[in-house]
């Protein structure tokens, strides 16, 4: 996933990240629930800053070129090896649709014109909401970038159905496969709340 800052800190295990100074004045946070609030949250000693944690959003689309769709391999961890749809973190500043195509084009140096809203999941369990689109690829020119090790146009009976990095990712594919096979393109809500198995 494109906007990743480093390796270990993914969409699948990026989870509330403990925090020991204040980014206001560089003191010691405490965690704990602030008055009024109802969940712990850390707190400076010394300026009083409350530091909120809340869900991040990861953008992603499935581009399509006639009737095959771009998939990328992951060449860093979680998951390294294994298959995603290009998606990854969203940038402050950005709209939904300029983060999905802005993550398609680093990972995948793709051009993508994003389309209809395709799937929503909720990732409790890393605190992150995924959001994927439905895209038209504009040329079918494409190479791996530095976070992927291959990329690929795939029919849909080649693709790697063991092989998908992310519950999201499977989700997002099956749904989409399914609104083709039906002529429609909605779009589709899921709640994922348990970490992957290894
Ligand atoms: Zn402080």
């Amino acid at each position: 996933m494109g906007s990743i800052p480093s390796p270990g800190t993914s969409p699948s295990n990026l989870m509330d990240e403990p925090l020991n100074f204040c980014s206001n004045c560089g003191a010691s946070v405490a965690l704990t629930i602030p008055p009024g609030d109802h969940l712990p949250r850390f707190v400076c000693r010394t300026c009083g800053t409350i530091h909120y944690q809340n869900p991040r959003l990861v953008l992603g689309c499935v581009p399509v070129w006639e009737d095959r769709i771009l998939l990328c391999r992951r060449a860093i961890e979680p998951r390294r090896g294994y298959w995603t749809v290009p998606a990854g973190f969203m940038e402050n500043g950005e709209s939904l649709e300029q983060a999905a195509a802005r993550e398609c084009q680093e990972e995948a140096n793709a051009s993508v014109e994003i389309g209809s809203l395709l799937a929503v999941a909720s990732v409790t369990h890393a605190s992150q909401v995924h959001v994927m689109f439905r895209a038209r690829l504009l040329d079918p020119e494409f190479s791996a970038g530095p976070e992927s090790e291959a990329v690929g146009l795939y029919r849909e009976e080649d693709v790697p159905w063991g092989e998908i990095a992310f519950p999201s990712g499977e989700f997002t594919l099956r749904r989409f496969y399914a609104d083709r096979k039906a002529g429609r393109e909605d779009y589709h809500f899921t709640v994922l709340d348990r970490p992957l198995k290894r």
